[in-house]
Order: structure tokens, then C-alpha cells, then sequence
């Protein structure tokens, strides 16, 4: 990260951090009076005492959390020992004591200014620089299995990564000096050593290099290859096999690049304070946050953002966390969101009835950024792989939109990478609107399942197939170019043109009836130049198909022929 971007972040915390400070006197007469309350009325008439400390049980939880969260972490010890005492119900005399140690905290956190340690360490890179300069990252892989750095490199690029490849250590220097990468991925063992990944760029670091932000990739899980993963300043360990969602989210916080579309987060959040400062490091992190104060509220943007996640505290006014996630969860267009607490319980028993009533995960304030926005973005990635792998078309059994386009981004890296080609094809149905009006849906449905059929059977079984939309199929064949795939395709058009169906009444079941679909067809590397971009690909592949709907149907179109 740029270095005044740096200093900005730290100002901004810095400004948010001395709002909190400011208000600790307000907060400490707020438990004074309470307290006195308590101390006074005891005498009087037992019970009134209750609502006084759940009072000041509530103040002492949201200090726990508030103070932790600005570094105040003296301050915020103190608050925690204070809450679990009066969880507790412990003697007076012994509360009297934990809210003078309070006090003298508070004065200290007051006259002291802690350091900002926490967040200058805060890995933040350039967000923006990689999307100007129009380029994808680079991420320099040093791994010297081949077959295994052939699958993470495709892998990689999949997600919109330019990947570099070192098979030997030897190289490194030479590659760092061509381009600074965004982030190094590299193995633990090599032949140099059972520890040589580590122990080469702590040498290299020794002698006064700079470095990218490194992730380690070992088969190796025990202490002594983390602890020198550490020595080396790698800022992510990941055991073979790799869990992609998780390397990939650490990818995305260190890289600080993001997909097309930015990470959706919900906030619910009641405490102002709070909810700036997480929100401000969330959106420092490329996320899109939306906060929402009172719970209440959530069902408005819960539709309208669309957000990728749930992030919200255990305890809010009005309802608590778990009714809330019960209450999102029990609707089924949200019931695969996931829902992340945020919170200053530390009771287990508590944090696990969180879990076991929706929640995805239990997150402890006082949190760091890093750990914030790591954890945010695996889930969120994860989110978003189960969604597009849960969603096959259930009519057909096809991948859905989504799903095919995301194979089709896979399959051209793959093609462009080892100079293969591939053809993509759209298939749309001609005049299908007057079979359903004609014959009805149901035989509609019957005409779709057997396209269906007939391209699995006359297409390669590696060729990838998806329902794009109502009539619309798209397929990807691999290992050819456009002529090819016509000349395929072609043949299944004349054999589902001559296939003859039959309506369901007595009338219509007499006259049996044909039906034909047209199609458009491109390359890559192809006769039109679009490179492996999947959306250029697919506008010029439906340009096609428009061609050859306009020359009379029943027909295909190549691209650019
Ligand atoms: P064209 O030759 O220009 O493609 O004409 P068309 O009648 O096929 O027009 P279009 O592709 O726009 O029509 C698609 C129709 O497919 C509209 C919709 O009612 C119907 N449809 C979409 N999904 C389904 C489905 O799952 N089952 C059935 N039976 N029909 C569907
Ligand atoms: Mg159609």
C-alpha cells in the first residue's frame, strides 16, 4: 500500500479511535450512578437492585467490545472481569472493587494513547491500482510439482489471477526483478530441502530485499514449518490439498483485488461507534457495507443489497442475534446467507447456541482487521462457489447461467494457457413459443429434455453443456475451432429437426410435428481476435446466433466467417 494511503487509514482510525476516548468519562459516570444506585437501594428493598445490574451489566459488555476494538485493551480486561462478575452475582464488596479497577483504567486509557500497532500492520494494498492499471494481478507460484502447480496456476487464473510460474528457487530473484507480483505463493519443500521455500526468502529478506506479501503451500503441518513460514513473513499458511475458497480469500485481502463484483456485507450493528469502525475497515478492504442500526430494519436492505453476508452482534435492542438469524433463516431465499456474529460474548455455551441457531460463525471482538476481513471474505467466497455449484438447471439437469460462464472464464484460461482452442455455441429453439401455445408446457418441456438429450449424446462427454435460459443452451467444445464445432453441430441440428413429437390430446397426438433450433458459434483463439475473454466471447457468440435466426432459422452462424 501506497504510503499516504497508509497514513490516511491510520488518521482515520486514529479520528475514530479519540471519539471513543472521549466518550469514557460519559461512560464511567453512567456506572458510577448506577452503582450508586445499587450500593444505596439494597437496603431498601430487595429486587430494585435487578434492573441496575443488567444496567451495568450492559454497559460493562459493550465496553468489553468497544474498548477492545480500539486498542484499549487494558480497559477492556477490566470491563470483561467486571461483566462476568456481575454474571455472577458476586458480593458487593468484591463489584466494588472490580469497578474501581474499572476507573483506574479508564483513567489510564484516557491519559494514554495506545499504539496503533494493530493496524499499521494491517496488510492493506493499493485497492485501486490493479483495476487502473487494467491488468489482473500477478501471483509469482513457486512449486516445483508440476502437475500440482498446473492445476493451482488454472485455478488461479480462474479467479481472474495473471499467474507466474518458478519451478526451482534459482529463478526467483530473475522473476521478482521482471515484475514485482502481487503476492508470491510458494511452496515449503523443495529439493534444495525439506524447509528451503522458507529458508531461501528469509535469506533473501537478510540481504535487504523487498518482498510481496507471500502465502506458504506445504503438505507439511507441523510447528517447526509454520513457525519458519512466520520467519519468513508469510502472511498465510495452507496445507496440501489446498482449500481453494480460503487461499483465495487471503489472496483477495493481501492482493486487495476483488472480482467484478465487490463483496456484499450487511452490518447490523446498534452501537454508531462500532459499526464506523468496522465498517471503515470492511470498505478499506474493497467490501461493499451497508449498516443497518436497528434490527428491526433488516428485512429492507436484506432485499434490496442482496448482500453476500450477515454481520451482526449478539445483543441488539429489540431482538437478539439468534432470533434474527432464525428469523432470516426461516425464509428460503436467504437460507443459504451466510450469518456471521460479531460479538464480546465469550461464554462458549453461548457462542455455541449462536451456531446451532444459524449463525455460520462466531467471531470475537475484540478483532483485529486482518482477521476481520479474512474471515468476512472466505465465507463470502465460499458463499458464492456453493450457490453457483448448487444451482444445475432442474429440468435438465444442465448447468445453470451462472455456473456455465464461470466454466467458460475456466476454460478459456485453460485453452489460452497451453495454446489450445475451443469452440462456444448457442443453441436457441426456433418458434418454441408456439409449441407451448400450441401443444402446451408440458410438451414444451418434453422438446427441452430432448435437446437435452441430444446434444449430451452427439456431444464429446469432456464438452461442457449449460441451459442458459428459457429455450437457450450453450455448449462448450473443447479441442476445436469453429469449423469443427459447426460441422458437429450441424449434424445434431439436421438429426433434431427430423425427430418428429407429439402432442399430448387426441387431436394433436394425430399430427405429429417438427421442430428446429439455430445456432451461433465462435473461437478461441478464433477468426475474430476477442482473446479469452468469456463476456466478449458470448456477446459475439449470440450476434451469431441473431444472424442466423434473421437468415430464416434452422441454421448456423459462425462468427466473424
Ligand atoms: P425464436 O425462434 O425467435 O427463438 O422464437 P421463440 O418462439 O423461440 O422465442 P423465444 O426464444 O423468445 O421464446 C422462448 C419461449 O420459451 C418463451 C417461454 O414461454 C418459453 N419457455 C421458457 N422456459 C420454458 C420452460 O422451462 N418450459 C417451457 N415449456 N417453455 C419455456
Ligand atoms: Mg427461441
Amino acid at each position: 500500500m501506497k504510503e499516504d494511503a497508509r497514513r490516511a487509514l491510520q488518521l482515520q482510525l486514529q479520528q475514530l479511535r479519540n471519539g471513543f476516548a472521549e466518550a469514557i468519562p460519559e461512560k464511567m459516570a453512567e456506572i458510577d450512578a448506577a452503582w450508586a444506585r445499587v450500593a444505596g437501594g439494597e437496603e431498601r428493598r430487595s429486587g430494585s437492585g435487578e434492573a441496575e445490574y443488567q444496567f451495568l451489566y450492559r454497559i460493562a459488555h459493550s465496553l468489553v467490545g468497544n474498548s477492545g476494538t480500539f486498542g484499549f485493551n487494558d480497559l477492556s480486561e477490566c470491563a470483561r472481569a467486571l461483566e462476568h462478575a456481575l454474571a455472577d452475582k458476586v458480593p458487593q464488596d468484591k463489584l466494588q472493587q472490580l469497578i474501581a479497577n474499572l476507573r483506574e483504567a479508564a483513567a489510564r486509557a484516557m491519559r494514554l494513547s495506545p499504539p496503533l500497532a494493530e493496524y499499521s500492520d494491517f496488510p492493506l494494498t493499493d485497492f485501486n491500482a490493479a483495476a487502473n492499471s487494467g491488468q489482473a494481478p500477478m501471483v509469482l507460484l513457486v512449486d516445483d510439482d508440476e502437475f500440482f502447480s498446473g492445476e493451482l496456476l488454472l485455478q488461479l487464473e480462474g479467479y481472474g489471477y495473471r499467474v507466474k510460474h518458478c519451478r526451482t528457487l534459482a529463478d526467483v530473484p530473475a522473476a521478482l526483478e521482471r515484475e514485482m507480483p502481487a503476492a508470491l505463493v510458494m511452496d515449503i519443500i523443495h529439493p534444495e530441502g525439506e524447509l528451503a521455500g522458507p529458508l531461501f526468502l528469509s535469506n533473501l529478506i537478510n540481504q535487504g530485499n523487498t518482498l510481496p506479501p507471500t502465502l506458504f503451500i506445504s503438505v507439511r503441518d507441523d510447528l517447526s514449518a509454520r513457525l519458519e513460514a512466520v520467519r519468513a513473513g508469510g502472511l498465510g499458511y495452507f496445507t496440501k490439498p489446498l482449500e481453494m475458497p480460503q487461499l483465495i480469500a487471503r489472496l483477495e485481502v493481501l492482493v486487495g483485488y476483488r472480482g467484478p463484483e465487490p463483496y456484499r456485507i450487511l452490518m447490523i450493528e446498534d452501537s454508531a461507534t462500532e459499526s464506523t469502525h468496522y465498517a471503515h475497515v470492511l470498505r478499506r478492504a474493497g467490501m461493499q457495507v451497508t449498516v443497518v442500526s436497528n434490527p428491526l430494519q433488516v428485512m429492507e436492505p436484506l432485499l434490496t443489497e442482496r448482500p453476500d453476508l450477515v454481520l451482526m452482534d449478539l445483543y441488539m435492542p429489540g431482538c437478539s442475534g439468534l432470533e434474527l438469524a432464525t428469523v432470516i433463516r426461516q425464509q428460503d431465499a436467504f437460507m443459504g446467507i451466510p450469518i456471521v456474529f460479531l460479538s464480546s460474548e465469550t461464554d462458549v455455551d453461548r457462542q455455541m447456541s449462536g451456531l446451532s441457531m444459524g449463525g455460520d460463525d462466531f467471531l470475537e471482538k475484540p478483532i483485529s482487521p486482518e482477521h476481520l476481513v479474512a474471515s468476512l471474505a472466505a465465507r463470502v467466497t465460499r458463499a458464492r462457489l456453493l450457490r453457483a455449484n448448487m444451482n444445475r438447471d432442474s429440468l435438465t439437469g444442465l448447468l445453470n447461467h451462472g455456473n456455465f460462464k464461470y466454466q467458460l472464464k475456466l476454460e478459456l484460461s485453460r485453452a489460452a494457457r497451453r495454446q489450445g482452442s475451443l469452440a462456444l455455441a448457442v443453441i436457441d429453439i426456433d418458434d418454441f413459443k408456439q409449441v407451448n401455445d400450441t401443444y402446451g408446457h408440458p410438451v414444451g418441456d418434453r422438446v427441452i429434455r430432448s435437446l437435452t438429450r441430444h446434444l449430451q449424446q452427439q456431444l464429446r462427454e469432456t464438452d461442457i453443456l449449460g441451459r442458459l435460459g428459457g429455450d437457450e443452451f450453450g455448449a462448450i467444445l473443447l479441442d476445436t475451432d469453429e469449423e469443427g464445432a459447426k460441422g458437429r453441430l450441424d449434424s445434431i441440428r439436421e438429426a433434431f429437426a427430423a425427430h418428429h413429437y407429439r402432442g399430448l390430446d387426441s387431436v394433436s397426438e394425430a399430427e405429429p410435428f417438427a421442430i428446429s433450433f439455430s445456432c451461433g458459434v465462435s473461437g478461441f483463439p478464433g477468426k475474430t481476435n476477442v482473446g479469452a475473454d468469456p463476456e466478449a466471447l458470448l456477446v459475439l457468440t449470440d450476434q451469431a446466433l441473431l444472424e442466423a435466426k434473421l437468415q430464416g432459422r434452422n441454421r448456423i452462424v459462425v462468427a466473424g466467417a
